[in-house]
């Protein structure tokens, strides 16, 4: 079935026949059609931030440039409009991806939820090659993934010229543009498409955020007066910190004990580093595995397997990893170095929590790492040279600053964030060291750029500040400024690094080619006390650390049974092994949170549960719904709950939406048990279940460094638990539950294990 090339643009066809239909939304019903889709596809209801016009955009025709943060649900701006057209006329969207491993998981991801995809790269055997046709010709796709190279070659744009191709979606579109940070050459022929497909719509898709990358996109694509869609690069469930590398792999144990038995990623600078790590995680009892580009190709793919499998918990990688991998419930990425660019920063560490789930980011930095990268750059012709330099600087300035860190990173982009306290990075918390009058400090160091005229760097305004006897200092007399030595108790190294954290929070700027300070109107309200800085305490050499975990992360358990939840991870293991895919396609950590959370009985509560579609309902349902129902009998749990706030909690959606509600019901029963409280007394006064409240004390213990359970656990049953994790490791509970035969239950198990591992801290 050969479709005819129709004269009519997709625009009016789309918008003929809803109108025809009589539906009544602003946009011919297409509104309706992607809610539906969406509902019954996808099991979502509601659109994140910008999808919607995004796939509006897809349905009416109209070229565009979208710029969404990773995680902020790009895949399905294409995915849904591509499965309306396909139901309405069985037109298939073209998708360009970079990555043949990403495109196999997101058909594999289609495929589980019923809406009809294949791919063609130059993997496909033969045989594969003709079955994809065949199904383009009847029209029985609706999303067709191609490699950049397999599409533009004449043979392919001939025979999808015969067809009725609903759009063209460019994943990773940045890769087109040279200004990028990962310009790919195969993606530069990309341009000829908009001329090819004259009838359909060019969309190009991107996190990567800057305006000079974005309208270059748009330029080298060819695209027809395109509308530009620029998401908040805000990504508001991570929680950011960044600390001066003092005891590295201390440092990074702290991280992954928050984490049991999540997955993580940890960036090295080198190989040597992922090897060393990843053997001492290993020695800790952690299921660590390494990658980097030293490793064979086959114990590369199979270590990634084993992630994506949820057989390994933690990656410890070079840079060489991450790309192509979308796994969404990554709670943590810790880099245990600087990598070279604020850019490389956000990509990387925003592989966190793409689920919308909390999740945190550390970044460990040394004064090395900065000479190292700087080094790098040697080789570099002036222009990109220059660039470069900018971009690692910039990380340079965001890892030694002391304003906030969501602000710092979005304001790179060229955004702004309106709150004042983002409640979830390091400086925000309270968890850096400040000085106590910053306001004072502040306003003697400006005081001096201004006794120097704005004439003079960073280096000089330190060394007057610190009353050096410096040659330079002597020479000109500016031995002679009231400001001479007023900071002279201070090293010269901290004034420097305030005068950075002034610049930093816009009270002085660099300016010229020699980065005169010079005083900014805010720092002329510091003069004047209207406008305080913070400033942080010099770094001493190895301070003790203990962040709290995020509130957002916090938010998304209220409610949780962990046990079940954990329960559920297992079944969610157990069946992906059986389809033999990567164990997120079945249900992600979100779907589970919530089936954990809302203990249906039957499929209506099921589908109620979010990324619970009609598809995922017949494939999986019966098997989640028993072992749902068993644990619940079993444990005495109440089931179909409804949540408060159900939606706030169930929806990702809403963690995007700029709400950060702050849930302290941890930290509210943390002087319950200081005063000795148990469980199910703790559990009883705070209206949770017994099973909550075990999670909040394991939090206290950990908090508090407890290390002695028989305050909570009887005495026998402690030095009972305490031998099976010393036999099964301390990793998960259920091999010591069933190594003592269930004679000591989860919750008193859970207790021991945070004493255990608060006392090896
Ligand atoms: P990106 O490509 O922008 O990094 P993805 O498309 O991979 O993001 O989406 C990230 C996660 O968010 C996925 O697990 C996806 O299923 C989920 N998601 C996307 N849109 C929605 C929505 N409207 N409601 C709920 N979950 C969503
Ligand atoms: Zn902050």
């Amino acid at each position: 079935m050969t479709a005819e090339p129709t004269d009519t643009p997709p625009t009016d066809a789309a918008l003929g026949e809803e109108t025809a239909s009589g539906s009544s939304d602003a946009h011919g019903g297409n509104e309706e059609a992607l809610r539906a889709v969406l509902r019954d596809f996808w099991g979502y209801d509601s659109f994140r931030p910008l999808q919607k016009e995004a796939m509006l955009c897809g349905l009416a025709g109209r070229d565009s440039v979208v710029v969404l943060p990773t995680g902020g649900g790009k895949s399905l701006c294409y995915q849904a409009p591509a499965a309306v057209r396909h139901q309405r006329d069985g037109a298939v969207a073209v998708v360009v991806s970079p990555l043949i491993a990403l495109m196999k998981d997101q058909v594999d991801a289609l495929t589980a939820i019923g809406v009809p995809a294949a791919f063609v790269n130059s993997t496909l055997a033969p045989a594969d090659k003709i079955e994809v046709s065949r199904k383009l010709r009847d029209r029985e796709l609706a999303c067709l993934y191609a490699a950049p190279e397999t599409l533009v070659t004449d043979r392919m744009l001939d025979f999808l010229s015969e067809l009725d191709v609903s759009f063209v979606a460019i994943d990773e579109a940045h890769c087109v543009s040279q200004w990028g940070h990962d310009f790919r050459p195969e993606y530069r022929q990309l341009g000829m498409l908009r001329e090819r497909f004259q009838d359909a719509a060019v969309h190009g898709y991107t996190a990567t955020a800057g305006q000079k990358v974005r309208e270059d996109v748009a330029y080298q694509l060819n695209l027809n007066d395109p509308e530009y869609l620029v998401g908040s690069f805000d990504r508001p469930n991570l929680t950011f910190r960044a600390r001066p590398a003092s005891n590295t792999l201390g440092q990074i144990r702290e991280v992954v004990k928050r984490h049991d038995g999540e997955s993580g990623i940890i960036y090295c600078i080198s190989r040597k580093k992922v090897d060393e790590t990843a053997g001492a995680l290993n020695g800790l009892g952690v299921r660590a595995v390494p990658y980097h580009a030293g490793m064979t190709k086959e114990e590369r793919s199979a270590n990634q397997d084993k992630f994506l499998a949820d057989e390994a918990d933690v990656v410890v990688a070079t840079v060489a990893f991450g790309m192509g991998i979308d796994k969404p419930d990554v709670r943590f990425v810790v880099h245990s170095g600087m990598p070279k660019s604020i850019e490389h920063y956000q990509q990387e560490a925003g592989r966190a929590g793409r689920d919308g789930l909390g999740s945190e980011c550390l970044l460990l930095h040394a004064a090395g790492d900065y000479r190292f990268w700087k080094s790098t750059l040697n080789e570099l012709p002036p222009e990109p040279r220059a660039n470069a330099e900018q971009s690692l600087n910039a990380l340079y300035d965001y890892a030694q600053g002391a304003l906030c860190r969501h602000k710092a990173l979005v304001r790179y982009f060229g955004q702004d964030l309106e709150t004042d306290d983002c409640g979830a990075c390091d400086i925000c918390l309270g968890e850096v060291e400040t000085v106590d009058d910053p306001l004072l400090l502040g306003q003697k160091i400006v005081s001096c750029v201004y006794r120097l005229n704005q004439r003079f760097g960073g280096n000089h305004t330190a060394e007057v500040l610190t009353g050096s006897k410096s040659e330079a200092v002597l020479s000109k007399g500016h031995d002679d400024l009231s400001t001479y030595g007023l900071l002279s108790d201070h090293p010269k190294k901290a004034v420097r690094d305030w005068i950075e954290q002034l610049v930093g929070q816009g009270f002085l700027a660099k300016v010229g080619e020699y980065a005169t300070l010079q005083i900014t109107e805010a720092g002329q309200q510091l003069l004047k006390g209207e406008k305080k800085p913070v400033l942080l305490a010099p770094a001493k050499k190895v301070a003790a650390e203990r962040p709290k975990r995020s509130s957002s992360a916090a938010d998304d358990w209220e409610g949780v049974d962990e046990h079940l939840f954990e329960r559920l991870r297992e079944v969610r293991g157990e069946v992906a092994k059986e389809i033999a895919k990567p164990a997120y396609i079945v249900f992600n950590d979100a779907s589970l949170k919530d089936m954990a959370r809302r203990r249906p009985t039957d499929e209506d509560g099921l589908s109620m549960c979010v990324g619970v579609g009609p598809k995922k309902l017949e494939d999986f349902g019966e098997r989640f719904l028993k072992e749902i129902g068993t644990f619940c009998t079993e444990h005495g749990l109440t089931t179909d709950v409804t949540p408060e706030g159900a939606s706030a909690a169930a929806t990702t959606g809403s963690m995007f939406g700029g709400t950060r509600a702050v849930s302290r019901n941890a930290i509210a029963a943390f002087p319950l048990f200081r005063d000795g409280m148990g469980v199910e007394d703790a559990a009883r006064e705070l209206r949770v279940t017994d099973s909550t409240a075990a999670g909040y004390l394991k939090q206290y213990i950990l908090e508090t460094k407890h290390d002695d359970p028989t305050t909570w656990v009887d005495p026998a049953a402690a030095r009972k638990a305490r031998e099976a994790f010393e036999a099964c490791g301390l990793q998960r509970l259920k091999p010591a539950f069933e190594h003592l035969d269930g004679t000591v239950s989860y919750d008193d198990l859970k207790i021991v294990a945070a004493c255990m591992a608060s006392n090896l801290s």
